[in-house]
């Protein structure tokens, strides 16, 4: 592929989250708390999430690893995080949730697949076949843009996965009901986890200074800050005593 239609692509593709975010900001994704039947078929919530985030290791990874390019040694920690990322989203998550009886719909998985091959093909084309040795030296190990996000990212990881265990520990196993968090990152905020992954992204993109992890972080955004707004609206509608000082999403501010 030309690079200067790969590069198109990407720019197409951060110009349609921009451009679809109001309407997402409007949609409640109909998945979770907030599954809806009118989305038709649906399928078991541990299975949707497998099926649909796998498509991001395979993808990413193959086109990584055949790619044509140099593959500079600095990318190779590019690849390990991404791969440890999925390897915990596609298997180790959805192995570990209180999910007992729980659907998504099928639409739902669909989307979220169709992304997942987008998102993985710009990312893994891009490390595997466009980036060059000029652009990754082994003294990019010590450039500020490597460490600061390397820092980031590294903080969002920790932020998402503390806040997931937190809220898959609420329930005992074989419950399925809602319970309001209060430890960690949830004294401040109703969706630590939702911030945790646009940390752990944006930091990403900081530290491969590149469109495609750019790209994937303004999708993390798109995609989870309404979420964690819808989230917020529902728990101050069903929990009497909810924390009235807790914002949605970015501690003391949203
Ligand atoms: P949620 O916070 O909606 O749910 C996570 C799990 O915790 C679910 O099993 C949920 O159960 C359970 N849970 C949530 N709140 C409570 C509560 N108050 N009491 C008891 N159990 C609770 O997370 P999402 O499903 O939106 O996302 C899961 C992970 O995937 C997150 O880490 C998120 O960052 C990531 N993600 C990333 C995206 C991206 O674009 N990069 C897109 C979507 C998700 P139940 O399912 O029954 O509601």
């Amino acid at each position: 592929m030309k690079e200067s239609v790969f590069y198109m692509i990407v720019y197409a593709w951060i110009a349609i989250a921009i451009f679809i975010f109001p309407a997402v900001i409007r949609f409640v994704a109909p998945y979770g708390r907030h599954t809806n039947r009118k989305w038709g078929a649906m399928i078991d919530n541990r299975a949707g999430w497998m099926l649909m985030e796998l498509p991001s290791l395979l993808v990413f990874s193959g086109f990584y690893l055949f790619g044509s390019g140099t593959r500079p040694a600095i990318t190779w920690i590019f690849f390990g995080m991404w791969v440890f990322h999925y390897i915990n989203r596609t298997f180790v998550f959805p192995l570990r949730l209180r999910t007992k009886g729980k659907k998504m719909p099928l639409a739902i998985m669909f989307m979220a697949i169709g992304f997942n091959f987008m998102n993985g093909f710009i990312n893994g084309y891009y490390l595997g076949t466009l980036a060059t040795q000029a652009q990754y030296p082994i003294s990019y190990l010590a450039d500020p843009r490597f460490i600061g996000g390397m820092f980031v990212s590294v903080l969002g990881i920790f932020i998402n996965w503390q806040s997931d265990s937190i809220l898959i520990h609420l329930r005992k196993p074989g419950e399925t009901g809602y319970l309001i968090p209060r430890k960690g990152f949830f004294r401040f905020v109703s969706c630590p986890n939702h911030f945790g992954e646009i940390v752990e992204w944006t930091g990403f993109a900081i530290m491969t200074w590149c469109s495609p992890a750019l790209a994937f972080a303004v999708w993390t955004l798109v995609n989870l800050m309404p979420r964690a707004l819808h989230h917020h609206k529902w728990y101050k509608e069903t929990f009497r005593d909810y924390p009235p000082e807790r914002k949605a999403l970015l501690p003391f501010i949203l």
